[in-house]
């Protein structure tokens, strides 16, 4: 990390001691200088693409110097909430806390967590459908109780079970 730090920060320095930007590649195409009213020349390169990248340049590694660094930013801003919520969540939390294995770790806790709930929710989904399956069926039983509103013994047997069944999973 301290490579890459140096290493921006001697690029931001050869930014600042460079000619000021914006620089253009002249029409001709071999020649790069300062579009302001001095006209400085920049370069003379070998070829047009060469001018154009040193001209472009100019404008690309301060740009991107300051994307870097709103990233950074960005970045350690998280690894603070990261840092924050083990902290508050984790008893065996340390200043030598590693964010990728905290990570890591809790996404391991939360899987089997995850699956527990969707199967006890497909469970109920099941027992609710086959609880509807009863009520439509007992709608159309045709028995006299079950046409009375009343309930035959194998519809009220039916609704009993599902309705355990139900019970069951709703816990
Ligand atoms: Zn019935």
């Amino acid at each position: 990390m301290a490579d890459i730090d140096d290493w921006l920060a001697n690029l931001r320095r050869l930014c600042s001691k460079a000619t000021p930007r914006p620089w253009m590649q002249d029409t001709v195409g071999f020649r790069v200088y300062r579009t302001d009213h001095s006209l400085a020349r920049i370069a003379l390169a070998g070829t047009s693409d060469d001018a154009a990248f040193i001209a472009a340049a100019r404008e690309a590694v301060p740009r991107l110097l300051d994307m870097v660094e709103e990233l950074q930013h960005d970045w350690n801003r998280l690894l603070e909430h990261i840092r924050d919520a083990a902290s508050a969540a984790d008893p065996a939390f340390t200043e030598q806390f590693d964010p990728w294995e905290y990570l890591r770790r809790i996404t391991a806790e939360m899987i089997p967590a995850r699956d527990h709930e969707i199967a006890r929710l497909k469970a109920q989904t099941q027992a609710a459908d086959k609880l509807a399956d009863v009520v439509t069926h007992q709608q159309r039983c045709g028995t006299s109780a079950c046409s009375n509103g009343d309930l035959c013994v194998p519809c009220s047997t039916a609704m009993e079970a599902a309705l355990r069944a139900y019970e069951e999973v709703k816990k």
